[in-house]
């Protein structure tokens, strides 16, 4: 039977809505991470990243990013016969996007294939895989970061190193010695106390008294202990030597499952495509790392390469929200013109645009202290990574925010990208060290190691000379850093000035006149923006090659 519908009535034609952003290769019209890749030590990486840049912009792999977000993990507390599963399921997207990271290394490559860029070539790839989906950078991150700790305790890193460089992503629920790759997680975090690890109430107690055991039994809490699913955990908890430091596997040796209870995931802002969970410990079985007491300083080490991260991450993040909002200003028209054409909005594009840049450059400049071996690099990676995490991080809701709104109603809605941008934005801000205690740190650091003024001094000196702003703001940083009053209070303004400084420094040296202009015109001269909206650069900045640069059309 033929339906006897009337024919439908038209009612409009869809036009004036920029196309979806997919396809496009997020390496190849990335000029200032490219640069960077190469001015940062691993420009033999350039096919390698532009390969990378064409699957991670594809419309395949952003499906993979929806689907993941869209289908959220669920927890299998109990079997169908009641027995306990502990266990988490998730999307297959999710499999997908952690089995690509791992195949590329990105959990592991710079310490299983050290060398000469190693980080930075990771870094790139991160930051371009953070544009993308940030939930399964998650475990990413924290296994890349277990390893120093690991590496340092000779048994359990013959068991364990092996199995977290294999670059199998292997998501069975087994024991780890069953399984051809594993991924690491960390649990500090309790109800208490998160910044303040030493509110810790979880304790451990050895499981014999030959003090040759490493073996203990830990009874406590995590309050957030993300990818629950990971193989094993570096957490922290009281035992009879102080706060020490743990490896916490999810099966014991004998294979059973660990005493490891999740009591149930967490509701989160952000990404739904990685499980974020509360958990108890029921006298669950655990190595000590290092020496008891010493929990603290091995645990902060994970959380620097942690941190680095979470710079990398939101650097990432701001990169993809320009794209969005460019692209989107490069087709849709308002009052007649494109929007891309009108003074103000490209005043709005190009002072995103160089927010990135600047965030980008940075990024891989600490990733390259990371890759360096001398006493400087060290100095200056012990005090630009609280630095920098502070900064980018910071200023990453911002980009979000003013990314979305160039998109107007469109950027709010859940289906396009920029509402999962912005929903994952203050995260890298808040975990492994939040804003005050990263103010804090860069603090600490200047206190505790006296040449750190001189790897700062160092890393500036080669741009001081070419710009008079860059000058005045790098003079005025030094006073201030050496002015002991009020220091504490004033620690955010030092650490904003410092990431400032070397964004600033970088930026005059290797990019295009207009973007260095505009940058220290915005951000380091006297009457600069101290702060404001986006879109507050000087009005005859040269706006058409910096957001030519920053999205080539
Ligand atoms: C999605 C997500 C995933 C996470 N995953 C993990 C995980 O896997 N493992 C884990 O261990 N943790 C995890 N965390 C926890 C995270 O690292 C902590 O939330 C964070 O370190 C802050 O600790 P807190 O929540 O206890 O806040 P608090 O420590 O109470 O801090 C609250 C505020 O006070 C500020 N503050 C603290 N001390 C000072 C001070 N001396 N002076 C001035 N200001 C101060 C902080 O900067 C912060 O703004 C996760 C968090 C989130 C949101």
């Amino acid at each position: 039977m033929n339906p006897t519908h009337p024919p439908l009535m038209s009612t409009h034609e869809v036009f004036n809505q920029a196309p979806p952003l997919e396809d496009s290769n997020l390496y190849a019209r990335n000029l200032a991470l490219q640069e960077a890749l190469a001015r940062e030590g691993a420009g033999g990486a350039h096919d390698w990243m532009s390969a990378r840049g064409a699957e991670l912009g594809s419309a395949a792999m952003i499906l993979k990013a929806v689907q993941a977000n869209k289908y959220p993990p669920t927890l299998k507390l109990f079997d169908n016969a009641g027995n306990r599963r502990d266990e988490v399921e998730f999307h297959p997207s999710y499999h997908e996007l952690m089995a690509y990271l791992k195949r590329h290394g990105a959990s592991s490559e710079p310490w299983s294939k050290p060398g000469p860029g190693a980080h930075v070539r990771r870094a790139a790839f991160y930051m371009m895989v953070a544009e993308i989906e940030g939930g399964a950078l998650c475990p990413t991150t924290m296994t890349y970061a277990v390893v120093p700790a690991i590496a340092r305790d000779a048994p359990l890193a013959a068991e364990w190193l092996p199995r977290i460089y294999s670059q199998d992503y292997d998501p069975r629920f087994l024991p780890a010695q069953q399984k051809r790759g594993v991924t690491l997680g960390m649990g500090l975090t309790e109800k208490q106390g998160g910044s303040d690890v030493r509110a810790n109430t979880s304790r451990a107690e050895p499981v014999n008294a030959d003090a040759a055991s490493r073996e203990y039994r830990i009874v406590g809490h995590k309050w957030f202990f993300s990818a629950p699913m990971c193989d094993a955990f570096l957490v922290l908890a009281h035992s009879p030597g102080g706060l020490s430091c743990f490896l916490l596997p999810r099966f014991t040796p004998d294979g059973r499952l660990n005493e490891i209870r999740i009591q149930r995931l967490k509701d989160k802002l952000g990404d739904r495509s990685n499980a974020g969970s509360e958990v108890e410990f029921w006298g669950a079985s655990a190595w000590l790392v290092g020496e008891e007491g010493r929990g603290v300083p091995t645990i902060l080490e994970m959380g620097t390469y942690c941190r680095l991260d979470c710079a990398l991450g939101t650097a990432g993040l701001m990169r993809q929200s320009v794209s969005q909002a460019l692209h989107h200003a490069r087709h849709r028209s308002a009052f007649g013109r494109l929007l891309a054409d009108q003074p103000l909005m490209k005043n709005v594009l190009a002072d995103l645009a160089i927010e990135s840049e600047a965030a980008t450059v940075l990024a891989l400049r600490l990733a390259r202290a990371f890759d360096q071996q001398d006493e400087q690099a060290a100095a200056l990676r012990r005090m630009l990574t609280p630095a920098a995490k502070y900064w980018i991080c910071k200023r990453g809701p911002m980009v979000g925010a003013e990314a979305m709104e160039v998109l107007g109603g469109n950027g709010y809605i859940e289906d396009g990208t920029m509402a999962r941008i912005y929903r994952q934005m203050p995260l890298n801000s808040i975990w492994e060290g939040s804003g005050n205690v990263m103010c804090l740190d860069v603090l600490r650091a200047f206190a505790k190691q006296p040449r750190i003024l001189e790897a700062l001094a160092a890393e500036l000196a080669p741009a001081l000379g070419r710009d008079p702003r860059l000058d005045k703001f790098c003079a005025r940083l030094k006073d201030e850093l050496l002015r002991p009053e009020d220091v504490e209070a004033r620690s955010r303004l030092l650490t904003q000035n410092i990431a400032l400084a070397v964004q600033g420094a970088l930026l005059v040296r290797f990019a295009p006149e207009a973007v260095s202009d505009a940058f220290c015109a915005s951000r380091l001269s006297d009457t600069g923006y101290g702060g404001a909206a986006f879109g507050t650069l000087p009005g005859n900045s040269g706006f058409a090659s910096i957001l030519e640069r920053a999205w080539p059309s």
